[in-house]
């Protein structure tokens, strides 16, 4: 009895498993797919000084859609691709389609820093700054009108080897970000070792400022951390008007958040951006 339970146990699992196999199977297989048909479409999302209500940058985040039309979230996809290697060609693809953008807005007069998200695989790279070098020159774009969001798993590993690619990255005109300040686990030495020009603070501290004095005090230190360091502070995942005043009263005055502007295509950013400068 006993053995014969354990049997269909081990073959539940072992179905389950394989399922979960093939899946994954086929996400790579679409994932090929979408890169060598040109798929993959960069959105952006405005990052807003909320004293002025002015757009001062945006961000590139990926998007792709499955084959019923529907989005697959980045948050599965760019993992995976870290995994089994996409997330170069990936990053390159996505360089590339931001790039030609920025061109087209510095071209006609719009002055915006636009920020890509870099993967630490993508970052570690030997090849990755002779990419960036390059793409800056294939496009002819002014790099002080490019950001690379890194997050701090970037810093903890090789640190050496980060601080000198970092540097590079710097010498060459662009501004770097941590993204999801806070959240990962290296130590905050790196902030004086390496150069860095802004702060993200992360969106699950912003989440739930107003409601927990824990998430409250982390916010405010960050900005006493970034302020006195001389670094930007820039608060994600700002989805309200109260968010977005207590961030104003921390001293924080870059937001990012539903609450101004929703990731969305190059388009209809081109006429939001047009919106938000007659204001
Ligand atoms: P991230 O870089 O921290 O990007 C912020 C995420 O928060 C984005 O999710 C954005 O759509 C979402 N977001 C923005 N405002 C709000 C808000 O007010 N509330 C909430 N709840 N969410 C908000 P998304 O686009 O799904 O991207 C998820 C993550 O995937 C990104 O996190 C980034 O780590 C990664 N990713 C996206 N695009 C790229 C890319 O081109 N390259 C790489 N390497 N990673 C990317
Ligand atoms: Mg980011
Ligand atoms: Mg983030
Ligand atoms: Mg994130």
């Amino acid at each position: 009895q006993a053995k014969q339970s354990g049997r269909n146990r081990w073959q539940f699992f072992s179905t389950e498993l394989e399922a979960q196999v093939q899946e994954r199977h086929q996400l790579e297989q679409y994932m090929h797919h979408a890169l060598e048909h040109q798929m993959f479409e960069v959105f952006y999302q405005a990052k807003v000084d909320a004293r002025t209500n002015t757009v001062i940058g945006l961000e590139a985040l990926l998007r792709l859609k499955d084959r019923k039309g529907e989005f697959i979230s980045p948050a599965v996809f760019i993992p995976f691709a870290e995994e089994n290697g996409l997330i170069v060609p990936i990053g390159q693809m996505v360089m590339q389609q931001v790039f030609e953008h920025v061109h087209h807005w510095q071209q006609s007069g719009i002055e915006l820093v636009v920020s890509i998200n870099i993967s630490v695989v993508q970052f570690k790279q030997p090849t990755f700054l002779e990419s960036v070098h390059a793409a800056l020159l294939q496009h002819n774009v002014k790099p002080e009108g490019i950001e690379f969001e890194i997050t701090e798993g970037v810093l903890a590993k090789n640190s050496e080897e980060s601080r000198a690619v970092l540097a590079e990255l710097k010498a060459l005109g662009l501004q770097i970000s941590i993204d999801d300040f806070g959240t990962g686990y290296s130590s905050l030495s790196y902030l004086k070792r390496f150069p860095i020009d802004v702060l993200k603070i992360d969106q699950s501290f912003v989440r739930d400022m107003l409601t927990d004095a824990s998430d409250a005090a982390i916010v405010e230190a960050i900005i006493n951390l970034g302020r006195s360091l001389g670094l930007k502070l820039i608060a994600e995942g700002v989805e309200t008007v109260d968010q977005a005043q207590a961030l104003l009263a921390k001293g924080c005055h870059l937001m990012q958040g539903y609450h101004y502007c929703r990731p969305m295509p190059f388009k209809a950013i081109c006429d939001y951006i047009q919106q938000a400068s007659r204001f």
